[in-house]
């Protein structure tokens, strides 16, 4: 069949979706400068196609300009087409960052903690996803049976995840009902978040290919785990030094991890707005699934929202380099842009307001009566979008970190989200965005 190859040039949006336009291959010259044309409603569609109340309406222009340093080629080498596209920056038609490209909001955080201590985030996120309908395998946790049945998938989403420049680490059956789990090596500042919109993508791509569909929904079940989306970060000077670590410090944070550490954990019920955007993220977000219900940083603890993940001097690669934060409060209803960009704010905001390295909890919180938790400054996280979305709000320092507007508009989408469930049960609800991620 004759074919003339497109181009994908796609933005991560706020409701955590790849959208785009693409464009045949022998134009890409002229659109890395002159970009493709974009309706800035689109920012308005929810998970599940309904366009959100809009100040845009049906008029303007925005561009999305594909970033050269994102391309993502990859050949299944089966009779399918390559897949090929861009990550992109929308910008107005002057060429000025818009106030609701996800990208450049992630960007400008990224900026501000640089500015602020001079220091540049390395990290990773890591994904887990279950496979949908067809339960191959029951009793099999972790189980060499389940990853067998699934190697051809595992081994496939690492060849896709190399060939588009990232460097897979694992994979594994996880916990829950044909659960799985891939983790990729980190990579430095926007890269981290190119990463995972990529990785999520080629995930999905490459299952289709296999004749599955995959769901990277933040929870299926609730009578079990969810799907999690836990964020590696640490600090690097601009020599490529680890600044994360301290060996004076019992847990090892140096004051500026423990600053960063303190501010996150301080706006956490705000920023959880755009880390856990969903729904059903809050059915996930309750102890005892290995996610996270309290405001606290735990020693390689998995149900804290911060974990202080686990170094070994056994490893190559040394400890100050291996130590790193881990955020877990987040999932895939987010962008891994305003995810991620909220996070860095309210860790530059911590280090702003030069706050000490906050205690580390080694036990289950929710054992604690409401009176010791309130004694050790631990308060329960919003239990609802709605109860995240009023705190974000309601937070005056929060919403300066973010271009004039983003935030009214980043409401009204989300608010419309919660409308269209309006009269589901949690069962529903988790198929709806089942569907949906
Ligand atoms: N599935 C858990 C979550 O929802 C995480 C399990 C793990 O620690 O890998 O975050
Ligand atoms: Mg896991």
């Amino acid at each position: 069949m004759i074919r003339n190859p497109l181009i994908f040039a796609a933005v991560s949006d706020f409701a955590g979706k790849t959208r785009g336009k693409a464009f045949p291959e022998q134009d890409l010259n002229m659109r890395l400068r002159r970009g493709v044309g974009w309706a800035p409603t689109c920012v308005q569609i929810t998970c599940f196609d309904v366009i959100a109340p809009s100040p845009f309406g049906a008029i303007g222009e925005v561009l999305m300009i594909p970033q050269k340093d994102t391309e993502v080629r990859v050949n299944f080498q089966d009779d399918t087409p390559p897949e090929h596209f861009f990550l992109c920056d929308i910008t107005t038609l002057d060429g000025k960052p818009w106030s609701c490209c996800t990208r450049g909001i992630l960007k400008a955080a990224l900026k501000r903690l640089y500015t602020l201590a001079g220091v540049r985030l390395y990290g990773a996120f890591e994904h887990e996803f279950q496979i949908k309908d067809k339960a191959l395998t029951a009793n099999d946790a972790y189980g060499i049976n389940a990853f067998s049945l699934r190697r051809q998938l595992g081994e496939s989403i690492m060849a896709a995840l190399a060939q588009a420049g990232l460097q897979p680490d694992s994979f594994m059956k996880e916990y829950g009902t044909e659960q799985y789990e891939f983790t990729v090596k980190p990579k430095h500042g926007v890269a981290v978040a190119d990463a995972a919109v990529t990785a999520r993508e080629l995930v999905r791509m490459t299952a289709r290919r296999l004749g599955e569909e995959v769901t990277f929904a933040p929870i299926q079940d609730i009578a079990s785990v969810g799907n999690g989306v836990h964020i590696h970060m640490s600090f690097q000077d601009g020599g490529g030094n680890s600044v994360s670590y301290d060996p004076k410090d019992p847990h090892g944070m140096s004051k500026l991890t423990g600053a960063f550490a303190a501010g996150v954990l301080k706006y956490l019920d705000a920023i959880l707005a755009f880390t856990a955007p969903s729904a059903v993220s809050y059915q996930r977000l309750t102890p005892h699934r290995w996610s996270v219900a309290y405001n606290n940083i735990g020693f390689e603890d998995r149900e804290a929202a911060l974990r202080i993940s686990p170094v070994t001097d056994k490893s190559p690669e040394s400890v100050a380099q291996q130590f790193n934060l881990e955020y877990r409060a987040a999932d895939a209803a987010a962008s891994p842009y305003l995810a991620l960009a909220a996070i860095v704010h309210a860790g530059a905001q911590g280090i702003e307001e030069k706050l000490s390295i906050p205690p580390v909890s080694h036990e289950d919180l929710s054992l604690l009566s409401e009176d010791e938790l309130a004694k050790r400054g631990y308060t329960r996280n919003p239990q609802s979008l709605e109860e995240a979305l009023e705190r974000m709000n309601n937070d005056d320092t929060v919403c300066s970190w973010f271009p004039e507007e983003f935030i009214s508009i980043y409401t009204a989408h989300k608010k419309c989200e919660l409308e269209q469930l309006e009269g589901e049960s949690v069962e529903e609800q988790c198929a709806s965005y089942a569907r949906t991620y």
